[in-house]
């Protein structure tokens, strides 16, 4: 009996203090479960993101023209982002660096749809690097078949063009961002998401035009999240032809380009 005892006191020391042990190394346990939700790669959809370059260049930080060239008056890409119902977004998923040998097929395409404006470098590929190594390692895709699906989406619909039939025009004139919306929805068959940024003198300019898509990366759906620009009129600002005052091809002219890139530039 008293044998019985001692080997059921015995258990039950050994069961606290195991609870004991667990208690104390909780630390690393919850460390590894939030680094886990960091790298959560989960996503619902694809928000494939396009600029008016005029819009990028009429802002208080101002834009730089790439290596590359001038780009033509003409929606670039931004990017193809993995996006989740709630309106978060995984970034920086898979150790996976960005090869610009495998974009030698498409790279003058590239170069033409997907120039970059900042100023803080003027190679494309430095922008490319950055929209993989954040969305792209997202996507489930990979890298050759993640550009090739944003080209793909980019060459079906002519932004530009549409808003133009609408009599929509790159004049600095203010149209109504319901006639925006509905030229573009005409030739997507789904409304679009509109974001405006703000020139310097605080007008509202018509920015991005952003779009839904499966996660087959090229089946548009409609937008989980309806998002529009505050305003009711915006700003389509020149861009193109006459030379902008609002525009710089080289580094060394970039009088206006005041503040960063860094900065993240507000959804308005
Ligand atoms: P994201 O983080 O995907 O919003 O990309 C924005 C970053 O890409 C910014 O930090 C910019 O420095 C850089 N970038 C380079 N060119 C462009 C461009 N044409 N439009 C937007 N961002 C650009």
């Amino acid at each position: 009996m008293e044998l019985k005892l001692l080997v059921l006191a015995a258990l039950f020391l050994t069961a606290i203090a195991s609870e004991a042990a667990q208690f104390f190394s909780s630390k690393p346990c919850r460390r590894s479960q939030s680094s886990h939700r960091k790298n959560d790669s989960r996503f619902d959809y694809f928000l494939f993101v396009q600029q008016w370059p005029g819009s990028y260049c009429d802002t208080k930080k101002g834009c730089c023209f790439p290596e590359s060239g001038e780009p033509g008056p003409a929606f670039g890409i931004h990017g193809l982002w993995p996006n989740r119902n709630d309106g978060t977004y995984p970034r920086k998923c898979e150790n996976v660096q960005f090869n610009p040998n495998e974009l030698e097929e498409v790279m003058d395409n590239m170069h033409k749809s997907w120039g970059t404006l900042s100023c803080n470098s003027r190679s494309n590929e430095d922008f490319w690097k950055h929209e993989w190594s954040k969305h792209g390692t997202c996507s489930g895709l990979t890298q050759g078949r993640y550009f090739q699906a944003s080209l793909e989406l980019y060459n079906r619909f002519d932004i530009a063009g549409a808003l133009r039939d609408a009599g929509i025009l790159p004049d600095d004139q203010h149209y109504s961002i319901v006639s925006i919306a509905s030229a573009l929805t005409n030739i997507l068959g789904h409304s679009p998401q509109i974001v405006c940024n703000q020139d310097p003198r605080g007008n509202l300019q018509l920015h991005e035009v952003r779009f839904c898509v499966a996660k087959d990366a090229s089946t548009l759906i409609e937008c989980p999240v309806r998002s529009s620009c505050r305003g009711l009129m915006v700003q389509f600002p020149l861009y193109g032809g006459v030379p902008s005052r609002h525009t710089v091809s080289t580094l060394s002219q970039t009088s206006h380009a005041v503040g960063t890139d860094d900065t993240s530039e507000s959804e308005l």
